[in-house]
């Protein structure tokens, strides 16, 4: 699904390249993990799959089902089903969340070509996926993340996930400062929308949150590469040791 072949990026403010050459291919079904010393190039790898700007693609390739995410706008990207949990977490005053996530939604749905989805279609779909989530009713008429808590946004961006239906999520929990609850939200969240045709790449510190999440395979990323993959054992493997060891192995 997801195809990232020798994948380098710098800053294009500054002559820093940060990924040098990140090679990673994520299967339809399956949940990846990254894990990586901080400062590895795990954010700035989500942020250029999001197409976010201030970064330049000095080599290599990245596609979602063959085509060219790199050549994307980030809303086609979206179209094209990729999500980034990260992506709306901006507050925006005066856009109510329900509106909000129905445009979103709608916009999606007619970048591919498909029909709108009515307001009281909308309004049964988002109440569904709420009550699961158990989200207020409350909490989908304020304006979209404003004076949410820390916990209310981590629960309205898997809200997010849960109507947009993305087929690859990419979530990058490693500044968020997730505590125990909002950490088992993620997962359950996560662990909800596993499926076989969705795949989820969850960057995080925390090994704890791989706890709950049992990724299929986990990769350790180091100064701008994917050094090191296995599997689940990895992350435990780094719980107890740290990166020093995988570090010294490649040294
Ligand atoms: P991680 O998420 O693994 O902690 P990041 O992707 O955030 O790593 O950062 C990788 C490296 O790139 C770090 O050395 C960081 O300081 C640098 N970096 C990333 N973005 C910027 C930026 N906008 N300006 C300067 N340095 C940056
Ligand atoms: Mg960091
Ligand atoms: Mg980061």
């Amino acid at each position: 699904m997801l195809n990232i072949k020798n994948l380098q990026v710098k800053l294009e403010e500054e002559d820093k390249q940060i990924l040098k050459g990140v090679d990673l291919t994520v299967e339809a079904g399956k949940v990846h993990a990254i894990m990586g010393p901080n400062g590895s190039g795990k954010s700035t790898l989500s942020y250029v799959l999001s197409g976010r700007d201030g970064y330049e693609v000095t080599g290599g390739s990245a596609t979602l089902d063959g085509e060219d995410l790199l050549e994307m706008e980030p809303e086609e990207r979206a179209a094209a089903g990729l999500f980034l949990a990260f992506q709306y977490p901006v507050e925006i005053p005066g856009v109510g969340n329900m509106t909000f996530l129905r445009t979103a939604l709608n916009s999606q749905r007619k970048a591919r070509g498909e029909d709108e989805v009515s307001a009281a279609e909308f309004l049964k779909l988002v109440r569904e996926k709420a009550k699961a989530l158990k989200i207020d009713a409350d909490m989908l008429k304020r304006p979209v993340n404003v004076g949410f808590s820390g916990g209310e946004k981590k629960r309205n961006e898997i809200l997010q996930m849960a109507v947009l239906e993305p087929r690859m999520c990419i979530l990058d929990e490693t500044d968020s400062g997730l505590d125990v609850d909002a950490m088992k939200l993620v997962s359950d969240g996560v662990n909800a929308l596993r499926d076989e045709g969705r795949a989820f790449l969850v960057i995080t510190h925390y090994q704890r949150l791989l706890d709950h999440i049992q990724p299929d395979v986990v990769h350790i990323m180091a100064a701008g590469r994917i050094v090191k993959t296995g599997g689940p054992e990895l992350a435990l493997e780094v719980e107890k040791n740290g990166y020093a060891d995988i570090l010294a192995e490649l040294a």
